[in-house]
């Protein structure tokens, strides 16, 4: 293994150690050929899984750089996509191909602000959608002289979120028009208490930042109000970070954009195309069809099952057809198709049965699809996962919570969790946050909408588990720890009391 690849194993050695799971890597780098089994059965036979990992990193040092190579890929189709950000500027050779779906694209400055900023990193199989981004790109350029708004609008679940992250992801772009940074900020259905929560929680992280860069700079009470709020953003934003760019995420109501309307430059992500009306200054929008080109929906299938996009049997173009390029669906069918790849024609026929309808339609659009994938990619779970999943119906969208939460809710130990949501983040049944230490683990608004009319009659019953597996883990007194799961039962064991109608235990 030449040295830089080396070097690069070295230095992130306790970051690799404290995350992986052997298992999981060893089947891709067995079937890559860089890993025999005799190698494998030994990794195994260490008794934990530090230990496990500790072994395979020993092990990988003293190989080439084919291993290395092997490694970052299986660390990206396990979903270590940060894992596999620190070894990517190390990479000895990579093939044009594996470079366009699975780098990160951007410089090693442009993922430091990106990161600094929390913008989402790429999902795990990425097909990049260049007319799109570009127009994005070419709305935001003209961010670079004055203030303003940038709405990127369509239908949910057609990728939006990915492609703002994408559009940003550019070294000229952020250089030129944003270099105050970039600043993500995850929005979706709330009310104005949250909202203040969630602006509070922004001018923290700013005055963090700077605070950091510059030590003199002190740090405020957290502001009391909306309105107290917007003035301190106006503030940060003007001072400390002018020219930087705002990116909310999923915005569902005008009156939350309000709340920015300070002159600054923004881009929103939502599914009304009307919501920026009622801000002032210079506006500009994309539109984002519902669904990705052929191509690029046969790219992600193709990518999934490991096979050029000419080799993929004739049923992959009806399946993209009947999902209509859905970049969700055609995300949750790859995943199954990569556990089970002889089930093509199966897969195709699930999606056109429509036999699983709902009941209310969230909106116009046609959720058929959607409906058929999630049911076909719970189906496949194990009996004692699928009742898992099922537990996760009781979270509110939009909220990120970390392992520890799912530990108490579904009474295991952190490892087994940690197995339990590695499976559904394989399925892409869920999605995981890399930016925070835990991670934070989320589902699509449409999967809970989905998860929720499947188990319309017993939400109840769902929210009482969670009441009663809090109760029984913390009979002796609530968790003071401070951390996410700490904050997580702070703002929402209320919600989930009261959706269990056990509103007269809370006195
Ligand atoms: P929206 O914001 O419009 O609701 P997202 O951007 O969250 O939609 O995308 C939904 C899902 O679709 C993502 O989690 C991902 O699995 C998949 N997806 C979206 N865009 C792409 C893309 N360019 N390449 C691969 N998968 C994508």
């Amino acid at each position: 293994m030449e040295e830089g690849a080396r070097s690069c194993l070295l230095q992130s050695r306790s970051s690799l150690e404290q995350d992986i799971r052997a298992s999981y890597l060893m089947d891709h780098m067995i079937s890559d050929g860089v890993l025999t089994g005799d190698e494998e059965d030994r990794i195994r036979s260490k008794p934990t899984r530090r230990e496990q990992a500790a072994a395979l990193l020993e092990l990988l040092l003293r190989k080439d750089n084919q291993a290395y190579i092997s490694f970052y890929n299986a660390l990206v189709r396990e979903s270590y996509g940060d894992l596999a950000s620190l070894l990517h500027n190390s990479l000895p050779l990579v093939s044009p191909e594996a470079e366009k779906s699975f780098s990160d694209g951007g410089t090693r400055y442009v993922q430091a602000v990106l990161s600094e900023g929390g913008v989402p990193q790429r999902p795990v199989v990425f097909v990049s959608r260049p007319a799109l981004v570009n127009r994005v790109r070419e709305k935001l350029y003209r961010l670079q002289k004055e203030p303003g708004w940038v709405t990127v609008f369509g239908m949910a679940g057609s990728g939006k979120s990915v492609l703002a992250a994408e559009a940003v992801r550019d070294h000229a772009l952020i250089t030129e028009c944003f270099p105050g940074g970039v600043h993500w900020l995850s929005i979706g259905q709330l009310d104005r208490a949250d909202l203040l929560v969630r602006i509070q929680s922004l001018c923290f992280r700013l005055e963090q930042q700077s605070q950091e860069k510059d030590p003199s700079s002190s740090l405020h009470r957290p502001p009391g109000s909306l309105e107290e709020a917007k003035e301190r953003l106006r503030f940060l934003m003007l001072r400390r970070y002018p020219r930087s760019l705002l990116i909310l995420d999923d915005i569902w109501d005008s009156s939350v954009l309000r709340a920015f309307d300070i002159q600054c430059r923004v881009m929103l992500t939502t599914r009304d195309r009307s919501l920026a009306d009622c801000v002032s200054g210079f506006k500009s929008e994309v539109a984002v069809e519902s669904g990705l080109e052929e191509d690029q929906a046969l790219e992600i299938l193709a990518l999934y099952v490991n096979r050029k996009p000419q080799r993929l049997p004739e049923q992959a173009r009806s399946i993209v057809r009947e999902c209509k390029g859905s970049p969700l669906v055609v995300s949750l069918i790859g995943a199954l198709l990569r556990e089970f790849p002889d089930r093509w024609a199966y897969y195709l026929h699930t999606l056109q049965q429509k036999k699983f309808k709902r009941i209310r339609k969230s909106s116009s659009y046609d959720y058929d699809a959607l409906d058929q994938a999630m049911a076909a990619s719970i189906q496949v779970l194990s009996e004692e996962h699928r009742e898992l999943y099922i537990d996760l119906t009781v979270l509110e969208k939009d909220v990120k919570v970390p392992a520890k939460v799912l530990s108490v809710l579904w009474d295991l130990e952190p490892e087994e969790v940690e197995d339990v949501l590695q499976d559904f983040v394989n399925k892409s049944l869920l999605f995981r946050d890399c930016h925070h230490r835990p991670y934070l683990y989320y589902l699509h608004d449409l999967q809970l909408d989905f998860l929720a009319e499947m188990n319309r009659s017993d939400l109840e019953s769902l929210h009482t588990k969670v009441v009663r597996q809090y109760q029984q883990r913390y009979s002796q007194g609530p968790p003071t720890s401070g951390d996410e799961e700490c904050l997580y039962w702070f703002r929402f064991l209320t919600y989930h009391m009261a959706k269990a109608n056990l509103t007269q235990e809370m006195v």
